[in-house]
């Protein structure tokens, strides 16, 4: 198991649960757009909210944003070793950083110095395109390239007693990004923070994405994610649920179950379950929801959900636990289902 690391308030790593990511797109000095955007997706789901930092202003709006704000913020630094000592400076609560890319020894060191004064952690790691030249020829372009590059860099800080360390080994390339995570959760008890980068648009990327990070989690590796996609950060942090829900380590949140439809489905069921997922989304209770698309064979299949809806021309039933509970005409389905979703949640 991992080792625990604090962020704020929230610990990750050591069995707790998996953190969900998301980086913004655009600057943290753009305050109140900020903190619009880290409430909106924090209902939504996320636990920690990453910002380039490519200036001062940037560095300092880490207290301001956190006035407001009471997840994580973490400051993501390049090259500038002065960007991530503003950064600390400014308030954020964990940086992501590379050492190999701040220069000096005594730069390294000065960074180091700052994040063991404010207590906060930092996430180093490596990807495929930024492999070191010494590890690519000694071993080529594979996961031992990229996990090697990546615990260098955690040595790097260690040498400077940093101990509260997240690492990260992305790549666009899923077997070798599975692989890469693999490799250093066999080398190290560090958390490790898991991504398939530059994954692509939406629907591509969460298959992506899914597969690879869904693979580790089944392994019982990684305890932060953030589903990489060139699309709205809500839509990443509704991927991140989405993949811990379906292996059951989202906590609570509802689960909607629907069938494919066939032949036997005489009612809108696809239009209906759609509707009852935008219901729920942002709802953090264990609950299990069914729509499914027959009376004659919905409420049978669908006998574990703890609601469930089916529908046929005459009308449609709903269920609890399999059994029908009341039968209702197809239009006033939606007050009546709703209705019986609030009555389970309170
Ligand atoms: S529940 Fe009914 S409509 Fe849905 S797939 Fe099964 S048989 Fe077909």
């Amino acid at each position: 198991m991992s080792k625990k690391v604090k962020i704020a308030n929230l610990i990750i790593g050591g069995g707790e649960k998996i953190a969900i990511q998301s980086m913004s797109t655009f600057k943290i000095a753009q305050v109140d757009k900020a903190v619009e955007e880290c409430l909106r997706l924090k209902d939504a789901g996320l636990d920690i909210m990453r910002y380039s930092v490519t200036d001062e202003q940037d560095a300092k709006a880490f207290a301001l944003v956190k006035r407001k704000v009471d997840i994580p913020l973490v400051a993501d630094i390049h090259f500038d070793y002065k960007l991530a000592l503003a950064s600390i400076d400014g308030g954020a609560d964990k940086i992501r950083i590379n050492p190999g890319n701040i220069g000096s020894e005594e730069k390294v060191s000065q960074v180091a110095q700052a994040l063991k004064s404010a207590k906060i952690p930092v996430r180093v790691g490596s990807n495929s395109g930024s492999i070191e030249k010494e590890f690519l020829q000694k071993y080529g372009r594979n996961e031992v390239a990229l996990g090697e590059s990546a615990l260098k860099k955690v040595s790097q800080l260690e040498k400077y007693g940093v101990n509260d360390i997240v690492i990260s080994v992305k790549s666009s390339d899923v077997r070798l990004a599975v692989k890469a995570y693999e490799y250093v959760a066999s080398k190290t008890d560090y958390p490790l923070h898991l991504g398939v980068t530059e994954a692509g648009r939406e629907y591509h990327g969460t298959i992506k994405n899914a597969i690879g990070i869904g693979s580790l989690l089944l392994k019982g590796i990684g305890d932060t994610l953030r589903v990489s996609l060139s699309a709205d950060p809500m839509r990443e942090v509704i991927a991140g649920k989405a993949i811990l829900s379906a292996l059951d380590l989202a906590g609570d949140s509802v689960k909607i179950i629907a069938c494919p439809t066939c032949g036997r489905c005489a009612w809108d069921c696809m239009g209906f379950a759609e509707k009852v997922e935008k219901r729920v989304e942002f709802i953090k209770k264990p609950l299990k929801i069914a729509v499914m698309g027959c009376v004659v064979n919905g409420p049978g299949e669908a006998s574990d959900a703890d609601l469930g809806v089916a529908g046929g021309k005459d009308g449609c039933v709903i269920f609890v636990k399999g059994k029908i509970v009341k039968k209702v005409a197809e239009k006033d389905l939606e007050k009546e289902f709703f209705e019986e979703i609030d009555r389970c949640l309170q």
